[in-house]
């Protein structure tokens, strides 16, 4: 018989029956850091409240770590580092998949508590959990490949190549989709046999400390990942200030790149950046446009536009631009703005008060550039009356206006028409950022021509983006230095080192004879 599909409302219902009990426990026991395997308050005994992005209701009351905090668990990442570097890694790989069997078994508890402590929406946030496990189990899967290197034999030498974890690291997450995001960079540094300290946003905590929870659950020896709660410029400062740690990964805005380089260079810290965006999605009249125009909404309205790769600005050929944005604004009136757990929900609410009067200034600034408000430009009255905003279209942009040239993090979308091939280049890369680029044509040539002179980390032709974890993760110019995702994950939480072994036959110079 074939299975009916349950209602949308009876999902809603379960949702919420879900999350309930997870947040009555949340409440009463609040957040605390995870230092050397134990839950532990701060030393100063300071706390700060976590927010549902719903209705501002209180989420948990989390500890507020500083410097102390940071020291204690700086120190249990060193202390834990030698036995974890050095266990054999068929070890290490079955207990990095025993920790995404971990995530598997709570999926549906991770999807909801992310939901409501970010505002995004159940029908993405259900599946993230699953791709955090398979960034585990990915990454597990090359613990023993992480020390592969290469013999680059000379006339009289060999000359082999290996990789050490460089030790004891830090990582330091945003609040967009803080779960899966922060297994991208814990998974790898884990594999590579470093230890971690994790700070995760403060504006969402709730995951992450889910996250240290399951881990320790799963066998991971105590000290290996610490997480410590805080804010940027207290706990996240920190740890980039701490000596003991030897690399920063970090995900954020690139203003905040620049702080954490500024503060990482007294201990001459090794870097990692994924920083912001404002991606071109280029359509050229001759696309399959049906296709072009799902992944053009899908890209910017999906995830509440909070996120890094989001297509925020869209580039279209002027002879097909009219009919284009005809169809593009019917598409974005009709997007459904709800309750995250609601599984018709297709924007939810925006994850800060902070965030949304961010989002919502630029619908000043547009008009005042003298952009024209197609779709949207106000807050909107949703559920539980948290931060929701109408999804947003702007039309009659040119590239020079903020609203073309800043990165707004919202469902917020700028339309410049182009002439041709070279003006579409142009403007594309007219900005700061260079994270991702997207381009829509029939003709490959064409295709190829513009991936090969976009100024960006990441190029999908005919596409949206789609994730594939072997594949490099990062961006240019002000998006980001460095790449995540398979083998070059390693190249940042290792150390190359080079042996040389003589065959005893070459001339050494004799001095001092
Ligand atoms: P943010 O830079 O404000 O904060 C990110 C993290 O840095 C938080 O944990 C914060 O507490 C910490 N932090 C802040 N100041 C610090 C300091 N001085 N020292 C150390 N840590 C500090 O970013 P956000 O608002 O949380 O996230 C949104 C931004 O992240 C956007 O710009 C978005 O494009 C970017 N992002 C990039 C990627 C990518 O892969 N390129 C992915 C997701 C998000």
């Amino acid at each position: 018989m074939d299975k009916v599909a349950p209602k949308q409302a009876d999902v809603f219902q379960a949702n919420r029956d879900r999350v309930a009990p997870l947040l009555k426990k949340l409440r009463g026991d609040g957040i605390g850091h995870m230092i050397d395997g134990k839950i532990v308050p701060s030393v100063s005994g300071q706390t700060f409240e976590t927010n549902s992005p719903v209705d501002g209701s209180v989420l948990a009351s989390v500890a507020r770590g500083n410097a102390e905090d940071i020291d204690r668990a700086a120190t249990a990442a060193s202390l834990a580092f030698k036995s974890w570097r050095d266990m054999a890694p068929a070890m290490r790989r079955k207990l990095l998949h025993r920790v995404a069997d971990a995530i598997e078994d709570n999926a549906d508890d991770i999807a909801v508590l992310e939901c409501i402590d970010t505002g995004q929406a159940h029908r993405f946030m259900a599946k993230a959990a699953i791709r955090a496990a398979e960034n585990f189990r990915f990454f597990a899967d090359k613990c023993a490949e992480a020390r592969d290197g290469l013999n680059t034999p000379s006339e009289e030498h060999w000359n082999i190549s290996t990789r050490v974890p460089i030790g004891p690291v830090g990582v330091i997450t945003p609040w967009n989709t803080p779960f899966m995001l922060s297994t991208w960079k814990i998974a790898p540094a884990l594999a590579a046999g470093c230890t971690v300290v994790h700070k995760p946003a403060e504006w969402s905590p709730v995951t992450a400390d889910m996250l240290a929870r399951l881990c320790k659950q799963a066998g991971l020896p105590d000290g290996v990942l610490n997480t410590v709660h805080g804010l940027g410029e207290e706990a996240g400062k920190a740890l980039t200030e701490h000596p003991a740690i030897k690399a920063i990964g970090f995900v954020g805005e690139s203003a905040t790149g620049s702080a954490i380089m500024a503060q990482g260079s007294k201990t001459l810290k090794r870097v990692h950046f994924e920083l912001g965006g404002k991606n071109p999605v280029i359509v050229f009249d001759d696309a399959d446009l049906d296709r072009a125009l799902d992944a053009v909404v899908f890209m910017i309205y999906s995830l509440n536009g909070e996120r890094c790769t989001s297509s925020s600005r869209l580039l279209v050929q002027q002879s097909i631009a009219d009919k284009f944005i005809e169809k593009l604004t019917a598409r974005v009136q009709k997007l459904k703005v709800g309750h995250p757990l609601d599984p018709a929900t297709e924007v939810g609410p925006l994850i800060h008060e902070r965030h949304l009067a961010k989002v919502c200034s630029y619908f000043d600034v547009a008009k005042k550039d003298g952009a024209t408000i197609a779709v949207g430009g106000k807050p909107h009255d949703g559920p539980g009356g948290g931060h929701y905003v109408q999804p947003t279209l702007v039309t009659n942009a040119s590239s020079r206006m903020r609203v073309a040239q800043e990165e707004v993090f919202g469902p917020f979308l700028t339309v410049i028409p182009f002439r041709d091939e070279a003006d579409a280049i142009e403007i594309a890369n007219g900005v700061q950022y260079g994270l991702t680029g997207y381009v829509w044509t029939g003709d490959m040539g064409r295709a190829l021509r513009v991936a090969d002179a976009l100024e960006a980390g990441m190029i999908w032709l005919n596409s949206e983006n789609v994730r594939h974890l072997p594949t490099p993760f990062g961006g240019m110019k002000a998006s980001g230095i460095g790449r995540d995702g398979g083998d070059y994950s390693f190249d940042f939480y290792m150390e190359t080192k080079h042996v040389s072994l003589a065959r005893g036959t070459h001339k050494i110079q004799k001095l001092g004879m």
